[in-house]
């Protein structure tokens, strides 16, 4: 149970919403409502003690609005900490859009919604997340310029965040092995989607051998026709001989059942939110002599290249600063080595320190 500060004649414990966001210290949140289109929307605002919040808004069929909310503000802060460790002059926001993405989108929704984006004047500036495509923040963009990734603008962010993943995987290789080469390697890479598939590119090009898997049928033939990988099934992954998994599919896929059959020495994909119970698991991993790369430093290429076109920068920038990934890796592993902490505490306080520090200036 979290502890709720009360302030004088105010009884937090009274509001679940309020002790909710007092829990993790989030600053803002606006609750979007319109009748007329059907929009109900949330914008958490976690932090922006290092510059305006920057996070996707993400279409869910949400089972009620208690999840919605917790989903947002969980969303909002591991932007705080993904911006920060990335030393971006960002702070942590998201947005959710409750509903059916297949069935109640419209212009006048999307539109409605940048509205309400527009009204917090920048201090959140939005971009697209699942169930949201290039065409919805168009209309989003119609009405506010808080706006990233349009069409025509910065574009698919994938490439960005595969190569910084890449980058982050061969530190972890380096401490490991003495060479960051992942040349004869073994990689297996759980989800060829957008990310997954920039990331074969760059492990073949080095030599490695990869292994894919994936639920979409027609894409994984579609893959293994067009690169020199092997297929593996979707459970089966789990069970490989292998250097280093690459989960770049959902999250949560580090847990109790997983990290009793991975046989690697390497942890290192783009997915968010893979580990299940962060302590736990975050543990487990460790005490297991695995080097955890921690999902929300090693895939912030995305971010990234958000930022660049929110400054006006060039993509060659983008790859630049997803390159310093693999110093931001390597100092994650050799301090958790040193201290002993698993790799994903250490990542949550080099970002809260950075926050820490330009507060205190
Ligand atoms: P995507 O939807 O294009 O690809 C994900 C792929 O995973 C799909 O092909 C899907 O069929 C497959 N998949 C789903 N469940 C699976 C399972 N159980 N086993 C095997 N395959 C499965 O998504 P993406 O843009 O490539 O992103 C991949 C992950 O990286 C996501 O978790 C995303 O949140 C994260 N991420 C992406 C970016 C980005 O720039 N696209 C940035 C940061 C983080």
């Amino acid at each position: 149970m979290f502890e709720v500060k009360n302030i004088e004649g105010v009884n937090l414990k009274e509001n679940p919403v309020i002790a909710k966001m007092s829990k993790y210290n989030h600053e803002q949140l606006l609750f979007c409502n319109d009748n007329d289109t059907g929009l109900k929307a949330i914008i958490a605002i976690h932090n922006t003690k290092l510059g305006p919040a920057l996070g996707g808004t993400r279409m869910w069929n949400y089972n009620n609005e208690t999840e919605a909310l917790d989903d947002v503000l969980r969303l909002s802060r591991g932007m705080t900490y993904k911006n920060s460790i990335s030393g971006l002059n960002l702070g942590g926001g998201k947005a959710v859009i409750i509903g059916d993405s297949h069935t109640m989108k419209s212009e006048a929704l999307f539109r409605r919604f940048g509205r309400f984006v527009h009204s917090l004047a920048g201090n959140y500036i939005t971009a697209e997340d699942v169930g949201i495509e290039p065409l919805d923040m168009t209309y989003v963009g119609v009405e506010t310029n808080y706006v990233v990734g349009l069409p025509g603008k910065s574009g698919d962010p994938s490439p960005v965040t595969a190569y910084g993943t890449y980058m982050g995987m061969k530190a972890c290789a380096k401490i490991l092995y003495g060479s960051d080469s992942l040349s004869e390697k073994v990689v297996a890479i759980q989800g060829v989607g957008h990310v997954g598939e920039y990331l074969i590119k760059y492990l073949l090009k080095e030599g490695a051998k990869v292994y894919v898997s994936d639920i979409h049928t027609p894409l994984l033939n579609r893959i293994s026709k067009d690169y020199n990988v092997n297929v593996v099934g979707i459970d089966e992954i789990y069970d490989l001989d292998m250097d280093i998994y690459a989960p770049c599919a959902l999250g949560a896929t580090l847990n109790d059942n997983t990290l009793n059959r991975l046989k690697c020495s390497i942890i290192a994909g783009a997915a968010n939110n893979q580990l299940e119970k962060e302590d736990v698991h975050g543990m487990k991993i460790m005490d297991k002599g695995i080097i955890y790369a921690p999902d929300f430093a090693l895939n912030a290429g995305g971010v990234i290249n958000c930022y660049s076109e929110l400054k006006g920068f060039s993509n060659e920038w983008a790859m630049t600063k997803a390159e310093e990934i693999y110093t931001t890796i390597y100092d994650i592993v050799k301090r958790s080595k040193k201290e002993s902490i698993p790799t994903y505490q250490i990542a949550n306080k080099i970002a809260e320190e950075r926050i820490l520090d330009i507060q205190n200036t």
